[in-house]
């Protein structure tokens, strides 16, 4: 038969989203199944989330506010910046596919450290360019020296995952500034802050506040972790306005939709809870890693809502282990598990299935 797709995408893998609790609790034949899989805080939506998504449902038979006006400049006011510089899209990992689609040709390359987030490969693939990954270091943080060693004259873009994904690891502000200088300048830095909120390390560095002005620089935030908007995928950019406005015109039309824009703006209006729940989730990364250490795994400093267990090659055990147990983690082979932080009563469940796992 003739071939319709293109053969380069067949050895990709696919984007492994969580496994779903109900499903897992049938199988189990246990009354709730609980799932630190997917980053999300879990502290249901926002106050005043629902009523302003119950309300905008009524206007869902007209088409969305292309220009996403009002929620443009709420956030520009909120960070500081002009909102020519802000592009908003469907979940950041929407927008973070249209960074490629604007910067890389075919053959084109995207360097990125690895292991990260698990849709770059995907997006790199995806937009034909070739991805370039550079060894995370032995603390499993980016090898930020490494990575502007590989950096060629077919590099369009860098992602760098700052806190990382699935690692927590997060860089501080003298390395992101040595690389930062380093890049040339017409290679398109992204800086991946979809975990800024849970941020407690003073030396690390809000990069809209420090890198916001250079003009190659690119910070993507998503509203899906402390603003509790992981289901109705909200996600933005803030570029420098010559680059915003090139996004923007290659952006699926009407892609902020009109209940994610509602919903955004009435999170966004509850600034005082996310960070209450930020630092309830902080206080319970380190009880997870305290615990984790004195079970003898090696658990690196967590600046994210989730911690990363460098199991090696017992990490698929491990999970199906925790899974056996009802709890849903995340395994990423050969090198480790990461779990989300969940309420106290989640963490106990699953730190009794780790427990259980690790003397099986
Ligand atoms: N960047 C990183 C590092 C992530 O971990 C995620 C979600 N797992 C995203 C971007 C995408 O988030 P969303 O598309 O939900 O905004």
């Amino acid at each position: 038969m003739t071939r319709l797709t293109r053969a380069d995408l067949d050895a990709l893998p696919n984007y492994v989203p969580g496994r779903n609790v109900a499903d897992l609790a049938r199988e189990l034949g246990i009354a709730e199944a609980i799932k630190l899989a997917s980053n999300e805080v879990p502290y249901g939506p926002l106050p005043g989330v629902v009523e302003a998504v119950t309300e905008a449902v009524s206007s869902v038979h007209r088409y969305p506010d292309m220009g996403v006006v009002r929620l443009r400049e709420v956030i520009g006011e909120r960070f500081g910046v002009d909102p020519a510089r802000v592009v908003t899209g469907c979940g950041s990992v929407a927008l973070a596919e249209i960074l490629a689609k604007s910067t890389c040709l075919p053959g084109d390359e995207i360097v990125y450290s690895w292991r990260s987030f698990e849709a770059y490969p995907i997006i790199a693939a995806g937009g034909g360019a070739t991805s370039v990954r550079v060894p995370n270091t032995a603390g499993h943080g980016h090898d930020l020296s490494a990575m502007t060693g590989a950096i060629t004259d077919q590099t369009r873009m860098v992602f760098v995952c700052n806190p990382n994904n699935p690692t927590g690891t997060a860089l501080r502000k003298a390395e992101l500034d040595r690389f930062l200088d380093s890049v040339p300048s017409d290679v398109l830095v992204v800086l991946d802050e979809a975990y800024r909120e849970f941020v407690t390390d003073p030396e690390v560095p809000d990069a809209l506040e420090t890198y916001g002005d250079r003009h190659n620089v690119v910070v993507l935030r998503t509203m899906s972790k402390a603003w509790g908007l992981a289901g109705l995928r909200m996600g933005y950019l803030v570029a420098q306005p010559e680059v915003a406005a090139t996004i923007r015109k290659v952006v699926t039309p009407f892609s902020t939709s009109t209940v994610a824009q509602a919903a955004a703006l009435a999170a966004l209006e509850q600034e005082d809870e996310v960070r209450r729940r930020c630092s309830l989730v902080v206080a319970e990364r380190s009880r997870l890693t305290e615990a984790l250490r004195k079970l003898s795994i090696d658990v690196p400093e967590s600046q994210a809502n989730f911690v990363w267990l460098p199991l090696g090659d017992r990490t698929a055990a491990f999970a199906a282990a925790c899974e056996n147990r009802g709890v849903i983690v995340r395994g990423f082979q050969p090198e480790g598990v990461r779990v989300t932080v969940g309420t106290p009563e989640e963490n106990d469940l699953f730190l009794a299935a780790a427990e259980a796992a690790l003397n099986s």
